[in-house]
């Protein structure tokens, strides 16, 4: 039979009442003649309590602990799910991620997924089982220990499962019923997509759309999996939600796809650094060894021998890059007058394939904002985005004005 996979966010499982219903959602494809592979999340909320108590507990935690707390939430979710399927005389088993097994990296609360044997699962299909329900998020670590896949990693468990069984499509049930041109919570105006180009919703994801994990959408790029997101709110047919495909498949589009934003940036300025060859090399490589995720970069133009080095990186890694720099400064492989760091800042970015074949589209964006009184602090483009770091209290308005501005609200 043909294997469907349908992955049930935090919001989606948040009470009994709303498995019930997920539950309903599978009963619907599994009467259409699939073997279902869910894949849920924990109660929305749950992770991050979960988190709260770590940090609290152990500020320096060790990684393998804090996988094994976090992942927790999934467990019971996937307990329940398949609880509530058997209710509905539905032939349905729980698996945690060791079980099938999942197996990672040890890169704890980052891991990555290596490899998914078929087999356990297939068997118990072979046997009559119709729905397998896997707690998302985990798996199992070379050396045996629980890993994470990092903050919204379900989505990736969902992709990477699709992948390995060959499934027909992998159904991403969410909060919103599709994906959109901005988050629908900051702008009214946002217009939910029928179709994106795998390209754009990697780039979206990358730059702060949370409605899919980055590597899912890169998991599904590369081993061509149908990846749809639609509602669970709402009664379904098969040509709901959102479709991510090839670029082929899109007919018409904008130059913009859509607007994207990141509250959680810092940006870090290291004031008068000696300018010299390999400068920018000592510095990102102490910040690298440290596990600074830099992002934006910007050196000023030197004078008298001296510059400025200014970089971005999520805002909860500026304790542990400002020990790396001081920890250079005596070192002496660097020295530096000061190091600021601004944490009020936010980045927002426009993502299309059509900015390819446009010009003009930087030069829009910056007279947009401008327009609106935004200063812009760092820039950075790629060939189908552009990004700005702004301050984060304009952050709503800069999302706003450049949806107006580029008229997403309007199919091209
Ligand atoms: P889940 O718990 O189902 O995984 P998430 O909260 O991780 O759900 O992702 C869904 C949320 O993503 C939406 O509620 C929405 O606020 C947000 N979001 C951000 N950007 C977009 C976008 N471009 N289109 C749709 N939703 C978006
Ligand atoms: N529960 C995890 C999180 O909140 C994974 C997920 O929901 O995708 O990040
Ligand atoms: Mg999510």
């Amino acid at each position: 039979m043909p294997v469907l996979v349908m992955k049930f966010g935090g919001t989606s499982v948040a009470t009994l009442d709303r498995i019930r219903r997920a539950a309903k959602r599978v009963g619907v494809e599994v009467a259409k003649g699939y073997d279902v592979i869910v894949i849920v999340s924990a109660m929305s909320g749950k992770t991050n309590e979960l988190v709260g108590w770590v940090n609290e507990t152990s500020p320096m935690y060790d990684a393998r602990e804090y996988d094994a707390v976090v992942s927790s939430g999934e467990n019971v979710t996937a307990g329940l799910m398949a609880l509530t399927l058997q209710e509905m005389d539905v032939p349905a088993r729980s698996w945690q991620g060791w079980q099938v097994p999942v197996k990672t990296t040890s890169a704890h609360s980052s891991a990555r997924i290596e490899e998914i044997p078929s087999d356990n699962i297939m068997a118990k299909f072979k046997q009559g089982m119709r729905v397998a329900v896997v707690a998302g998020f985990q798996g199992v670590s070379p050396e045996g220990r629980i890993t994470t896949l990092g903050r919204g990693g379900s989505d990736t468990t969902a992709v990477a499962f699709a992948a390995a069984f060959n499934a027909e499509r992998c159904d991403i049930y969410t909060d919103v019923d599709g994906v959109y041109t901005t988050d629908p919570r900051v702008s009214a105006k946002a217009r939910k997509l029928d179709k994106i180009a795998f390209e754009e919703m990697l780039e979206l994801a990358s730059l702060g759309a949370k409605v899919l994990q980055t590597r899912s959408v890169e998991l599904a790029m590369r081993y061509k999996v149908k990846l749809r997101v639609l509602s669970s709110f709402e009664e379904q047919s098969d040509t709901a939600g959102t479709l991510v495909c090839d670029e082929e498949e899109i007919m018409e589009s904008n130059v913009v796809a859509g607007v994207a934003f990141n509250r959680d940036e810092a940006k870090m300025t290291l004031v008068s650094v000696a300018d010299r060859p390999g400068i920018a090399a000592t510095i990102f490589t102490a910040l690298s060894e440290a596990g600074v995720n830099v992002d934006m970069i910007v050196q000023n133009i030197a004078e008298e021998g001296r510059t400025d080095m200014t970089w971005s990186c999520p805002n909860d890694q500026v304790k542990r890059a400002e020990k790396a720099m001081e920890q250079a400064k005596q070192s002496g492989v660097i020295n530096f007058d000061e190091m600021i760091a601004d944490m009020d800042v936010a980045k927002v970015s426009i993502v299309g394939i059509g900015m390819r074949s446009h010009t003009g589209v930087a030069a829009k964006m910056f007279q947009v904002l401008s327009n609106e009184g935004i200063n812009i602090k760092v820039i950075t483009t790629s060939e189908i985005k552009i990004s700005v770091l702004i301050d984060r209290k304009y952050m709503e308005l800069a999302v706003q004005a450049l949806h107006d501005a580029f008229e997403l609200e309007k199919a091209a």
